[in-house]
């Protein structure tokens, strides 16, 4: 099987998202590995998302990250980076809630920023996802 990252985010978090979205996690036959509650500060944020770090966005993105604690799990079943993907649902929330009205960006998320949910996008970003947050982890 394989792992993926997913983090609530301060918006899903403070709109009491958590126990719905590890209900759903666990429904859809994800396990959960591990998880931490954080409150993550600017400078690990700015290395997470280190690939935006020259986009316009990147600013109000490091203070929506910055601004409440998130929650981070390692989620593991048979095709967990796509699956996860594909339950979130698209980047923009608010286009999530017309064209995937199930899926858990339009159930908690707001916009394209402020959209509830991470998810590792390929084998690549979930193995070096994974090994920031908990680096004890993976083996190799
Ligand atoms: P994530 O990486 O959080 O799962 P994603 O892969 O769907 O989301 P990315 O393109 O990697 O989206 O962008 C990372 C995050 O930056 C988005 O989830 C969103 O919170 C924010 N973001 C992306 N694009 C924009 C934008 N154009 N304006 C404002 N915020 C944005």
């Amino acid at each position: 099987s394989e792992l993926t990252l997913a983090i609530v985010k301060p918006d899903g978090i403070s709109g009491n998202y958590s126990s719905s979205i590890m209900h759903i996690i666990l429904q859809s036959g994800f396990t959960i590995q591990t998880q931490a509650t954080l409150h993550l500060d600017e400078h690990t944020v700015t290395t997470f998302y280190a690939e935006h770090s020259t986009k316009s966005f990147f600013p109000s993105l490091v203070k929506y990250m910055t601004s409440g604690p998130v929650l981070i799990m390692v989620l593991e079943k048979v095709n967990a980076i796509a699956d996860w993907r594909t339950l979130i649902g698209p980047t923009d929330a608010r286009k999530a809630k017309i064209t995937h009205p199930d899926s858990i960006r339009a159930m908690c998320g707001e916009d394209l920023e402020r959209n509830c949910v991470h998810g590792s996008d390929s084998r690549e970003s979930a193995a070096r996802e994974i090994s920031f947050f908990f680096p004890n982890l993976l083996s190799g």
